[in-house]
């Protein structure tokens, strides 16, 4: 187990794993996206004390992306009113495990950029990089709709479908720390073509751009048949989860859901509830996400609070 950041209070849960006394400890928290890099301190209880944002650059090379965002995350250091002990990473994928190289596929210009060793330098604490939809499961779990929850799938519907699982209270990393991709759960197996190779997946059929393909406009305009009909495809992907890993939750963000509102939900309980028939699926519920826009900040903090519980997976 790695060292304590910080000095950080800790005891031990009934189950055994270390904890953080849940008022100790500041985290620097980033996010990084195709639009913009956000960067924010928080506390203990998951309250932003100050937070900045800038627009991504477009067409920067790997050194003016990073100038960006150390830029942004100098001042609201320099703003906080007691000094971060870690730094949390939410940022898109593919990346290596840890963060160590991240490819972003919306912003081209980092390819096998070395993120997690260059935002230590730069900011001289631990840092942990994650991606950013399993950021955003532990920020639920720690502060959102699936707070108390050891069990569950968070997962966005927006320009992208992503995902993270918690299972036992542990955020699942898989081989290479890609679990929970929940957005290449095939839902139409005829269904249209989707960016990963495949056919037929979820992203395929609900994302923002997979749904303007289809109807020609903007989602914001959609129908409710076609609320209806995302939130079905949703339900029915997220039935296949909940039935294979014994989940009571699942909460739902991204700007898709989140618009489309209660058409989409009702339609993806009612979809999970005619597929989730084995008595320990029965009653799983889909809700939308709790933490609304502070989402992504919160998620990466709850990433960075993995090093003041010395958590082994995080590098220091
Ligand atoms: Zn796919």
């Amino acid at each position: 187990m790695a060292p304590t950041a910080g000095g950080v209070a800790q005891h031990r849960s009934p189950l055994g794993r270390a904890c953080v006394d849940p008022s100790s400890g500041t985290v620097l928290a980033v996010d990084i996206g195709g639009t913009k890099m956000a960067a924010a301190v928080v506390d203990g209880t998951a309250s932003i004390l100050v937070e900045q944002q800038v627009p991504t650059p477009q067409g920067g090379g790997p050194e003016v992306l990073l100038a960006a965002l150390t830029g942004v995350i100098h001042d609201v250091m320099a703003q906080a009113p007691v000094p971060p002990d870690v730094c949390g990473v939410g940022c898109g994928g593919p990346m290596t495990r840890g963060g160590e190289t991240v490819s972003p596929l919306n912003i081209p210009g980092w390819r096998g950029f070395e993120l997690r060793r260059r935002l230590a330098e730069a900011t001289g604490i631990p840092v942990a990089v994650d991606n950013d939809a399993k950021a955003l499961a532990l920020g639920e779990g720690w502060a959102g709709a699936a707070r108390g929850q050891e069990n569950f799938l968070a997962m966005v519907v927006s320009t992208g479908v992503g995902g993270g699982i918690v299972l036992g209270g542990e955020l699942l990393d898989g081989q290479g720390g890609n679990a929970g991709h929940v957005g290449h759960v095939i839902v139409e197996p005829d269904g249209r073509r989707c960016a990963c190779g495949g056919r037929g997946c979820l992203e395929a059929e609900a994302s923002g751009p997979s749904i303007a393909a289809a109807i020609g406009r903007s989602p914001a305009d959609a129908p409710d048949v076609i609320k209806e009909r995302t939130g079905t495809l949703v339900g029915r992907a997220v039935a296949s989860v909940v039935n294979l890993l014994d989940l009571p939750l699942v909460v739902v963000a991204g700007s898709v859901a989140l618009g489309f509102g209660a058409p989409f939900f009702a339609a993806a309980q009612a979809e999970m509830d005619a597929r989730c028939r084995l008595d320990f699926a029965r009653g799983a519920c889909i809700v939308p996400a709790g933490l609304g826009r502070r989402g992504p900040l919160i998620g990466a903090a709850a990433i960075g609070r993995r090093l003041l519980a010395g958590d082994s997976r995080s590098a220091t």
